[in-house]
């Protein structure tokens, strides 16, 4: 069986990859977030699987922050992301580096029809503020311009952890479920 320490490392190389090619498309596409925009993180229906933030839970432990973040979820914060900072005096996301998969794609990736066409699913922040922006990403696509497909990412987060590796639940659940995974994980190592 597949260690913890080597999921990670697989997820981190996955993690890479996506950001690689987002960075193409919004280059190719003409695209990009408004500055100190988070509105995506505002969204209070956010789901995502827990192995996509088993690298946030196994750093968290390295630092020696696991009962920490269990301290902030217990805390009961609301339905958005508990990472998310949300006043006009701190924006954005507090553990950026080791976000989720759904956090890298969100607005940059496309769904597919049931032809297997990719469907660009844009922001609305961008589709309303930039609507000319979008169409011209569109016609990138639709001329053959490569999209990154979101479900491709998560059939190969399937491939590394198929219990749970497509299986979406509210975020803050997913970040809770992916902390007790490194907890147990490495509590079991430690009394074996
Ligand atoms: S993990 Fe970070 S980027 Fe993802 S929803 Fe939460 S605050 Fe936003």
């Amino acid at each position: 069986m597949i260690s913890l320490y080597h999921k990670v490392q697989k997820i981190e190389t996955l993690q890479k990859t996506i950001d690689k090619d987002i960075r193409a498309f919004k280059r190719h596409a003409g695209l990009d977030c408004e500055l100190h925009c988070a509105e995506c993180c505002r969204y209070e229906a956010i789901e995502a699987t827990s192995i996509e933030f088993l690298p946030f839970a196994w750093h968290a432990y390295k630092l020696g922050m696991l009962d920490y973040w269990f301290d902030e979820l217990e805390k009961g914060i609301g339905s958005n992301c508990i990472f998310s900072r949300l006043d006009n005096n701190a924006w954005g996301c507090k553990i950026y580096p080791v976000r989720g998969f759904i956090c890298r794609l969100f607005g940059f990736s496309a769904t597919t029809d049931k032809n297997g066409r990719p469907v660009f699913a844009a922001c609305r922040v961008l589709k309303n503020r930039h609507p000319e922006a979008i169409s011209n990403a569109g016609m990138y696509i639709n001329g053959g311009g490569k999209v990154p497909v979101m479900a491709s990412y998560y059939r190969q987060l399937a491939a590394i952890e198929p219990s749970s590796g497509t299986r979406l639940v509210p975020i803050n659940e997913a970040i809770k479920k992916a902390l007790e995974t490194v907890y147990f994980n490495l509590h079991y190592r430690e009394s074996a």
